[in-house]
């Protein structure tokens, strides 16, 4: 199907409160938009200072996405990425930091002699071309644009206000998206409009009127209540949006479809309906993902413990994974700084599939260590991703090597046995942000080796976010001993994944296999990791 004449933008703002899935929402409509054969790309834009969200607290923000080209990310992205199977970039995520930046840049430069720089027009023309530049490249029929925080918020003024100019300048090649509250008051056994009401005056203060609202909900809204909030919304009221809560997040397209909101959106927007949405894989992923005939329990260590948002991107390939199995994941989200030598077969023992997370500092990391130590001896299918892979390498390092004290050194500098150590390249580094080895690099995979197996190919491309590596030194020993190095970088000659001999399936890598699942393609390492947690459930029962 041919592109469009001109890139239309569609913005997404949030009203009310946060947390109403404005991710989830504008990943949705942009996948039904996909599947009636539009080019589509999603971007999200947040309001707060920090460059990237590499240096936030997961506590607060989640996971950090790590996209192909090094980005560190908002987790929004991720779910682009998998609801669309597309790959971003750092143009995909903006925020205020990089937006002042740039400006003050520029300023230096003396881009801007003579002016006085201000919010209007510099900062909201810095954000305008941030948006417009997905689109220039005209390979997108659709530019969505998510603006993170809620609308009122004094950091998201600029937003609203670059929305309003380019809604100006684009007429009809632009619609606003408006996702809001209706809350259920149990006590009066009614949903109320008037949050929303409010969220849309908030929005006409400064000049911006909603084209379509859609509205979360814990109960269906009639007609009634969508009509009236059209009429006090100045909103079509077929432009009126339920989105109702479900118990999956992928189930959201086609509640979006059944609502007709890609309909709403093209007909707004005077394009054609083309055929209708080729849903038919989505569909028959979400049938098998609710229909599983069997159930497992995997253990997700992780130095966060219950933090969902924190292992987003793991999480949700092990959905993908078990999916593939037909098999429901039940997982055990457990603090490592709560395991010890005493509890921790009682913590474990349950277990079928123990996945060690990634993470930074000393917290917790004795804790990933043991449970290293009781996957490994207790033969039950271990995968280590990033940190988890360094844990089993120390843990084999002190237990079979009797390398005492061996350790990373990102937790004791003075280990006898840096069998983790810095990488070369980063030991000038003395800037935090933006500063590790991030992005998709290449790995050669040995033949004959268990990745080998799985990956069906001699090289794969995978995304990494570290400072820190399996120290070559200790190679031989640990080769010797049975943890074979099976995934090497070609070019820096890193190991980036090992795996034990005399294991049904024990593996680490040093890369970031969960940013690369989609529902299109389930990762192929957590596929067959939960196929081995399978396997040992049987044998075991
Ligand atoms: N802290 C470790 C390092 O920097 C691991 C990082 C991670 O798990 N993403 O190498």
């Amino acid at each position: 199907m041919g592109r469009i004449k001109d890139t239309k933008y569609i913005f997404v703002t949030g009203g009310v409160t946060s947390s109403l899935g404005k991710g989830i929402i504008s990943a949705s409509l942009a996948k039904l938009l996909q599947a009636r054969g539009y080019t589509v790309t999603i971007q999200k834009l947040d309001p707060y200072i920090n460059i990237d969200p590499g240096t936030l607290n997961p506590y607060e923000h989640g996971e950090c996405y790590v996209t192909e080209d090094g980005a560190e990310t908002d987790l929004d992205l991720g779910h682009y990425e998998r609801f669309l199977n597309i790959r971003t970039s750092q143009a995909n995520n903006v925020t205020t930091g990089r937006i002042y930046k740039s400006v003050i840049e520029k300023e230096r430069k003396g881009e801007y002699l003579g002016d006085t720089v201000q919010v209007i027009p510099h900062i909201t023309d810095e954000i305008k071309q941030s948006i417009k530049l997905l689109g220039e490249k005209n390979q997108y029929d659709f530019v969505l644009t998510e603006i993170g925080g809620t609308v009122g918020d004094i950091e998201s003024l600029p937003y609203v206000e670059a929305i309003r100019q380019l809604k100006y300048e684009m007429g009809k090649n632009c619609l606003v998206i408006h996702l809001t509250l209706v809350p259920y008051l149990a006590a009066a056994k009614e949903l109320k409009t008037k949050p929303t009401q409010h969220s849309v005056k908030t929005m006409l203060e400064y000049g911006v009127q909603p084209d379509i609202l859609v509205c979360r909900t814990e109960k269906h809204l009639n007609q009634s209540i969508k009509d009236k909030i059209a009429l006090f919304c100045n909103i079509d009221n077929s432009s009126v949006i339920e989105s109702l809560d479900t118990n999956s997040i992928y189930n959201v397209p086609l509640l979006m479809q059944k609502e007709e909101l890609d309909r709403v959106v093209l007909k707004k927007i005077n394009l054609d309906f083309r055929e209708v949405p080729d849903l038919s894989e989505w569909k028959t992923f979400l049938h098998r993902l609710e229909n599983p005939k069997k159930n497992i329990k995997i253990g997700l260590i992780g130095k966060y413990g219950e933090l969902i948002d924190s292992y987003k991107s793991i999480i949700e390939s092990l959905i993908h994974a078990g999916t593939v199995n037909d098999c429901k994941i039940d997982l055990k989200l457990i603090q490592s700084e709560q395991i010890n030598k005493k509890n921790i077969s009682d913590k474990l023992k349950d277990l079928s599939g123990i996945l060690v997370a990634p993470g930074f500092g000393n917290r917790g990391i004795d804790g990933k260590i043991l449970t290293a130590n009781y996957a490994r001896s207790n033969k039950i299918p271990f995968f280590g991703v990033c940190l988890g892979m360094q844990c089993a390498v120390i843990e084999f390092a002190r237990n079979v090597l009797n390398l005492k004290d061996a350790h990373s050194t990102e937790m004791n500098t003075e280990t006898p046995y840096p069998v983790i150590d810095i990488m070369e390249e980063q030991k000038k580094i003395t800037m935090k942000g933006g500063t590790m080895r991030l992005g998709s690099y290449p790995c050669d995979i040995k033949p004959q080796s268990k990745v080998f197996s799985i990956y069906k190919q001699k090289q794969i491309l995978e995304r990494h976010r570290h400072r820190y590596e399996f120290n070559n030194s200790y190679l031989d020993d640990f080769e010797n001993h049975g943890m074979k190095a099976s995934g090497i970088n070609p070019d820096a000659n890193l190991v980036e994944i090992i795996e034990l001999n005399n294991h049904p399936w024990f593996i680490g890598v040093q890369f970031h296999p969960e940013y690369k699942s989609t529902v299109a393609k389930p990762h192929p390492l957590f596929v067959k990791f939960v196929e081995a947690s399978l396997k040992y459930k049987q044998k075991t029962l």
